[in-house]
């Protein structure tokens, strides 16, 4: 039993970037994240600063798209969310799909909203320990909400 209760109380940090924001893309995001049972814990509309970018992003500070990518994703407001539930790091990358849209399967996020690596619609954490870092970087803990989700003994095992 608390197995299964920690596992469900798994987060991870989901973001529609500025093109998915501008496309009015936000509702069908955060509908496809309620309809496969995750609980929305956390959500906010930010114009990112170049700083939060940099330590978002930071391993890729290398990378010769990493100055485009600032730019990018500080082009208009992005809306950040945390969602909690059973295997939700990994669920998410799998609906999100690959990070190059033309990887990725229709039927994800990605696949379904977006043909160019550079304007891929939306972030999703890619490990457990990547999510607490990125949920730390982007929300403080009072903004995060501890709430029973009416339907959550059918949407989980306990
Ligand atoms: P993600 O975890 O699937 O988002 O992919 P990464 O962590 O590898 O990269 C972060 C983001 O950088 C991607 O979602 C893209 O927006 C951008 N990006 C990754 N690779 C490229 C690239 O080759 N060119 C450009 N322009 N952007 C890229
Ligand atoms: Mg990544």
């Amino acid at each position: 039993l608390m197995n299964s209760l920690q596992n469900a109380r798994e987060r991870t940090l989901i973001a529609v970037k500025p093109d998915g924001v501008q496309r009015r893309l936000v509702g069908q995001i955060i509908q496809r994240f309620e309809q496969r049972g995750f609980k929305l814990v956390g959500l906010k509309m930010v114009q990112a600063s170049h700083g939060i970018l940099s330590e978002h992003y930071g391993e890729l500070r290398t990378k010769p798209f990493f100055q485009s990518l600032l730019t990018y994703m500080s082009s208009g407001p992005v809306v950040v969310m945390v969602w909690e539930g059973h295997n939700v790091v990994q669920a998410s990358r799998k609906m999100v799909g690959q990070t190059n849209p033309a990887e990725a399967p229709a039927g994800t996020i990605r696949g379904d909203f977006s043909v160019h690596v550079s304007r891929n619609v939306v972030h999703a954490s890619d490990s457990q320990e990547g999510a607490q870092k990125e949920i730390q970087l982007w929300f403080q803990g009072k903004d995060l909400l501890d709430w029973d989700c009416c339907d959550q003994i059918y949407t989980i095992e306990v």
